[in-house]
């Protein structure tokens, strides 16, 4: 007669388990699991735990970076998952949100059927790139509104989302829409990623004050970056940001 409840070693705590509490990655009771199910949910707190690590180790570099201006550059690419959790709607018109992330197909557009990031100031007339100017929108509103400046654009979406979105407007700004002064075209940003990837000290060594001393107002940041490596075989890193007020900072 076959064992009714065999064991099974589990990879995390090691101990022999019967294999009908195993899970698979997704939590899901199955006998081929690699895990217990107790040691599945520590792990899910685990990668919750890291998750939150990592985006607080991400600001902490982003203001040694930029100081107290950090978050006009801080660009929408480094929190788009962060952005996309603000709501499960397009604020513009309340339909529910596209996906963020749609696969390759040959047959359809890459842009067509997921969820856009909208600059609500329009980089063409000087907003900014950078996460306070940015919401995820379901790609027909994103179409329409174009080069629409915002406050030209509440006018045209229903009292209800009219409403919405002037609020999150204001919120991400910190200023009401009418405030936006419009300027040169902003291009987007290529900037700071790789800086992400430093330590947190080597960072401060790099930058032992913030290097640039305003926002990007009206006009376009120019973040350029070159690699040389020194005689000792250490790796240099040269930034020029280039910002509003045509300060030009090289380190
Ligand atoms: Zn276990
Ligand atoms: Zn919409």
């Amino acid at each position: 007669m076959a064992k009714s409840n065999p064991l099974k070693k589990c990879r995390r705590c090691g101990e022999h388990k019967p294999k009908n509490i195993f899970v698979d990655i997704s939590g899901n009771l199955n006998p081929r699991g690699a895990y217990c199910s107790d040691c599945h949910l520590i792990r899910v707190e685990e990668w919750k735990q890291a998750a939150i690590e990592e985006r607080e180790s991400k600001l902490r570099k982003l203001r040694i970076i930029y100081g107290e201006w950090w978050r006009h550059y801080c660009l929408p690419k480094e929190f788009a998952d962060e952005i996309y959790n603000e709501r499960d709607f397009c604020p513009y018109c309340g339909d529910k949100l596209p996906p963020q992330y749609i696969g390759a197909d040959a047959s359809t557009s890459l842009f067509r059927g997921r969820a856009h990031l909208d600059h609500m100031d329009p980089l063409n007339k000087g907003g900014e790139d950078s996460i306070r100017n940015v919401v995820y929108v379901c790609d027909n509103c994103n179409y329409k509104k174009g080069k629409r400046t915002f406050i030209d654009w509440l006018q045209t979406l229903k009292p209800k989302y009219r409403a919405i979105s002037r609020e999150i407007y204001e919120t991400k700004h910190g200023h009401p829409p009418e405030s936006f002064e419009q300027g040169e075209p902003n291009g987007r940003c290529d900037g700071s990623s790789f800086e992400l990837c430093m330590d947190e000290e080597d960072l401060r060594e790099l930058y032992p004050t913030p290097i640039v001393n305003g926002p990007p107002v009206n006009k376009s940041i120019t973040i350029t970056a070159s690699f040389s490596i020194d005689d000792n075989g250490n790796i240099k890193v040269d930034t020029k940001v280039t910002n509003s007020k045509g300060d030009e900072r090289t380190h």
